[in-house]
């Protein structure tokens, strides 16, 4: 299922959407804070502009509203639903999520939102090396 090829492998490693080849992030890991929004200006594989317009990534923050309603609804039936906690502890088990997950949530947003604009194409890499 996660092999190059498919939009998931694209959105869960942040790699290119285009050729997948490399990662748009200058820092991989999203809890190293200080580098969450660092990325490449273009893909050096095959030239994909990243940044497909200005403030390209502000669509971003509405995939992440969808995003950490999900992880909050997931932590809701985790606590509630399964482990039977109180309604006062499972609010504290969804903010917990929701602040423990909240690079990654930022991360995959944004790989979410420019997958949708960007397709992979398998002959993207050849084309400029
Ligand atoms: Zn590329």
């Amino acid at each position: 299922m996660l092999k190059k090829g498919t939009k998931l492998y694209s959105i869960l490693t942040g790699t290119c959407p285009k050729c997948h080849e490399e990662s748009m992030y200058k820092d991989k890991n999203p809890y190293n804070m200080l580098n969450i929004f660092k990325m490449h200006e273009q893909c050096s594989h095959c030239g994909t502009k990243y940044k497909i317009e200005p403030s390209f990534f502000f669509g971003a923050m509405y995939v992440s509203y969808a995003v950490g309603v999900a992880f909050g609804v997931a932590a809701f039936v985790i606590a509630f639903l399964i482990f039977q906690t109180t309604l006062i502890n499972t609010f504290i088990a969804i903010t917990l999520t929701l602040v423990v997950f909240m690079p990654f949530i930022i991360r995959v947003s944004r790989n979410i939102w420019i997958n949708f604009f960007v397709h992979y194409d398998p002959n993207a890499a050849k084309k400029t090396s």
